[in-house]
């Protein structure tokens, strides 16, 4: 199928972006890597009677370590975020994440920004955004707001944003000394959407006790869930199994999966407790 006509807007600023989403609200569409975009255009799921294309917008494409921050322009590619040295030594788990995302071709056109906007339940990084708290910068003509990703997801595809606001940076706090992260995901074939995915960090003391951590799981329901009794159940503990155990029989009682073609809810909730032991796993082994 074709898309609908629509006016074409390809604005040089991100101030020239905001006057025209003010000018246009409801009626306008930001597009950005066009990789969920364009389908929906195609399938006529999709009406925008303007498409701001923000692919100019050198300005929203960064990945700055800022003190105890890791902050990534809205349109920095999944690609980018998987080959980037900074991120690489500051928050390891998007590196991780991010080869998770699709396909070559997709991950080179496909922003953070977007993803985000777009809030695919099973989509990566809604899912590292909510497991590490990162904080989202929602701006429009009227000003700026933050707003932490745990609130931001309202439901499947569905966000904060109101019409006329764009989202310019994502801030991650970076990786504490002594931490580790895990990622573990469940897809059909390489470069599917997961069916589950859990993504976690932990923080270690000189011991190499755990003394904080963080986990969520995407995938089994609407908006991905952080699941915050994990972090009282691995405190001081080294990774044995039994707390692995535990931890992974918390999440399996958070999820409240719902089924569709590609699992049952139950396999997903099993799946999601499978998932969580293996990340923790990870993230709890001491680095050689
Ligand atoms: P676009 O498609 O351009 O936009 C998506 C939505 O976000 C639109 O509504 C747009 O108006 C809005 N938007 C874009 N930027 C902003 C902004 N800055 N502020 C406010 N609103 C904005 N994703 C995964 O996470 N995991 C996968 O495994 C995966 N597999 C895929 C497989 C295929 C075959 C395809 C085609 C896509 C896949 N994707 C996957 C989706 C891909 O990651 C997209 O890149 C992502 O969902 C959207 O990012 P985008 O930059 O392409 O946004």
């Amino acid at each position: 199928m074709k898309p609908p006509s629509f006016l074409y807007a390809c604005p040089r600023s991100l101030d020239e972006s905001l006057a025209l989403l003010a000018e246009h609200g409801e009626g306008a569409k930001l597009l950005a890597g066009g990789q969920s975009l364009v389908p929906l255009l195609n399938l006529r799921l999709a009406e925008p009677r303007v498409l701001i294309d923000l692919n100019r917008l050198s300005e929203l494409s960064y990945v700055r370590r800022d003190g105890g921050a890791l902050r990534i322009g809205a349109m920095t590619r999944h690609r980018d975020l998987e080959i980037s040295a900074v991120v690489a030594v500051a928050e390891p788990l998007l590196a991780r994440a991010a080869r998770e995302i699709g396909h070559l071709a997709i991950r080179n056109r496909g922003t953070i920004g977007g993803s985000l906007a777009h809030a695919d339940p099973a989509a990566e990084w809604p899912l590292v955004a909510v497991a590490l708290d990162a904080q989202l910068t929602l701006r429009s003509v009227a000003g700026a707001r933050t707003m932490a990703a745990r609130d931001f997801f309202v439901g499947p595809l569905t966000t904060a944003l109101e019409p006329t606001e764009m989202l310019t940076e994502v801030a991650f706090p970076a990786a504490p000394p002594d931490s580790g992260f895990g990622f573990s995901e469940l897809s059909r074939r390489p470069g599917d959407f997961a069916i589950v995915a859990v993504a976690c960090r932990v923080v270690r003391d000189e011991s190499g006790a755990c003394r904080a951590s963080t986990l969520a799981v995407g995938g089994a329901h609407g908006t991905p869930i952080h699941v915050a009794e994990v972090e009282g159940i691995l405190r001081g503990s080294h990774g044995e199994a039994d707390a692995l155990r535990s931890a992974a029989e918390a999440v399996t009682r958070r999820v409240d999966p719902g089924s569709d073609v590609h699992g049952s809810a139950d396999y997903r909730r099993r799946m999601a407790g499978v998932l969580a032991r293996r990340a923790l796993g990870e993230a709890c082994a001491v680095p050689a």
